[in-house]
């Protein structure tokens, strides 16, 4: 199945739904263009190297990692496409673009090859660091490369015994002279290390002080210092992108930021990637949406009513899981735009770091639910690989595990977000912005005020945060919908939306 990208769909959703419009510095046209340009790209160059890098995988030879065939070439022509400089400031060597916009382009290549996508797509949040807690010599060192491709970079925070838990960091830097080494080892740091980019950023959480969070310093750690890949994961997906297992060995790196505040520098990578990470899973909901529905569409199986022979989608159980994945795909995008243009107009801060985890919880379960719905779409054939829709649930399933697995941000929701001025009052307020006032979707909301209420004193909150944050996803999700449906004349298929309004 080849891979076309959801274009229109998502500038539906980020134009009608979202608002992307009341952003300053939002242009349609420009949009529309970007969007097309890279749908093409992504689906001529990217998406065919997606089953090619799951069968090969990633390897390690003589400490270095060899991407899979073709990756190279491939990223070379994204390079010099610019693309890896889209949201980068034109005064450092990138296109200035919207991060809207980015938002799309970056669903794009997750849909047409996540595994690719996950080692380039870093760097925006990398540069979203530079550009806040960087040195004036520090942006003009690693900008510049980042926007047209020469560095890629990392994120390197979890160590063997430092997963959920981050206050358990032990690599340790220390300072020499003006600059710092760093001694350690850290697991699971995807792309560490490949083949793609002349050097890499290695971005660095480690231990400068005390004990606790407190303790913690970011440090910028290029691929040329003492940096060894020691080993590089077998995973059940994502075969191409390279999970590495590196040691630190005194090397030289350089702090971003104050001592001490480094997971704070950090939270501007984390939450460009926690959005970023729900996207890949909608790129996943979406494609494996798109995969169902055409062979649905083709494949003759069983009689109607009348005794004529039936396509798959014309069985009401088949529809129902057909019009399933195409809601979740629509609605985690929408939740995801409606945060990002939360985001840019920057008025509600405390609101986007509530919408946050919604989002990335959202996301990353439709990219399994609805890879797992295609596979049973098309039965037996789903569960080969020819269709791809095996490799879409394998690759999908790692959303609900990084970037803080699902459970720790379901924790988060159920307390720390609904102490006041944790955004639950705005978040109150956007439901009933998106849902127009609608009488039903006000007397959802006033249910969950009660019971966040209760969640605030209750004793057992941690117990109950899974259903609370299911529910709080639900009344977001329907929300979204309740205004995409109001606004489905406006997208180029308005009799699909109305039809999945009401599925
Ligand atoms: C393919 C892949 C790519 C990755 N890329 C990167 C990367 O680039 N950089 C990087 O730094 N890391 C990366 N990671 C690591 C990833 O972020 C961690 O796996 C994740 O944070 C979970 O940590 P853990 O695996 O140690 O699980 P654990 O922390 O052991 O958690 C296991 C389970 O227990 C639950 N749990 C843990 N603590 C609590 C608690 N206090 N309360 C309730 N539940 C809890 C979790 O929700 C989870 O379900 C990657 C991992 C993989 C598999």
């Amino acid at each position: 199945m080849t891979f076309v990208a959801p274009t229109e769909d998502i500038l539906f959703s980020l134009r009608h739904v979202a608002g992307a419009g009341s952003v300053d510095g939002w242009d349609d046209d420009l949009a529309d263009s970007i969007l097309d340009h890279f749908g093409q790209f992504a689906a001529g160059v990217i998406a065919p190297l997606n089953a090619v890098g799951d069968r090969q995988g990633a390897r390690l030879v003589n400490g270095r990692v060899r991407m899979p065939d073709g990756f190279g070439a491939a990223y070379a022509e994204l390079a010099a496409g610019g693309w890896q400089g889209l949201t980068l400031p034109e005064a450092h060597g990138g296109m200035g673009a919207s991060p809207l916009v980015a938002a799309g382009v970056s669903e794009i290549f997750s849909g047409a090859n996540h595994a690719m996508q996950m080692v380039c797509n870093l760097v925006p949040g990398a540069a979203a660091v530079l550009l806040r807690d960087g040195t004036a010599a520090q942006q003009a060192e690693w900008l510049p490369k980042l926007a047209k491709g020469a560095a890629l970079s990392t994120m390197c925070l979890t160590e063997p015994a430092a997963g959920s838990d981050l206050s358990a960091i032990r690599c340790k830097a220390v300072r020499k002279g003006p600059a710092w080494q760093i001694t350690g080892e850290k697991i699971f740091i995807s792309g560490g290390d490949q083949d793609m980019s002349d050097t890499i950023l290695h971005l660095v959480l480690a231990r400068s002080g005390g004990a606790g969070l407190g303790g913690l310093s970011l440090f910028a750690c290029p691929r040329q210092s003492a940096v060894t890949v020691t080993r590089i994961e077998d995973k059940m997906g994502l075969h191409a992108s390279p999970t590495c297992q590196m040691t630190f060995d005194a090397a030289k790196a350089e702090l971003i930021g104050a001592e001490g505040d480094g997971l704070m520098v950090m939270f501007t990578l984390m939450n460009h990637a926690r959005i970023d990470v729900a996207l890949q899973g909608v790129a996943h909901a979406s494609h494996a949406a798109r995969i169902a529905r055409n062979y649905a569409l083709d494949r003759v199986q069983g009689r109607l009513p009348d005794k004529s022979p039936a396509r798959l989608h014309l069985h009401a159980d088949v529809a129902r899981m057909l019009d399933r994945q195409d809601r979740l795909a629509l609605g985690a995008r929408a939740m995801c735009h409606v945060t990002l243009v939360e985001l840019e107009r920057g008025k509600r801060p405390a609101l986007v770091d509530f919408l946050t985890p919604l989002c990335k919880i959202a996301g990353s379960q439709a990219g399994v639910e609805s890879a797992d719905l295609g596979i049973q779409v098309l039965g037996g054939y789903g569960y080969l690989r020819e269709y791809g829709l095996e490799q879409i649930w394998r690759d999908a399933r790692i959303c609900a595990i990084y970037e803080g697995a699902n459970g720790i941000h379901e924790r988060t929701l159920a307390t720390r977000a609904l102490r006041p001025g944790g955004g639950s009052a705005d978040f109150a307020d956007l439901i009933g912005e998106l849902a127009g006032h609608d009488r039903a979707a006000m007397a959802r909301l006033a249910d969950w005020k009660n019971r966040a209420d209760r969640m605030r004193h209750a004793e057992d909150a941690l117990a109950q945060a899974h259903a609370f944050a299911q529910d709080t996803v639900t009344l977001f999700f329907d929300a979204v919908w309740t205004r995409i449906a109001a606004v489905a004349d406006k997208h180029p298929q308005p009799e699909r939306i109305k039809g999945l309004a009401l599925a």
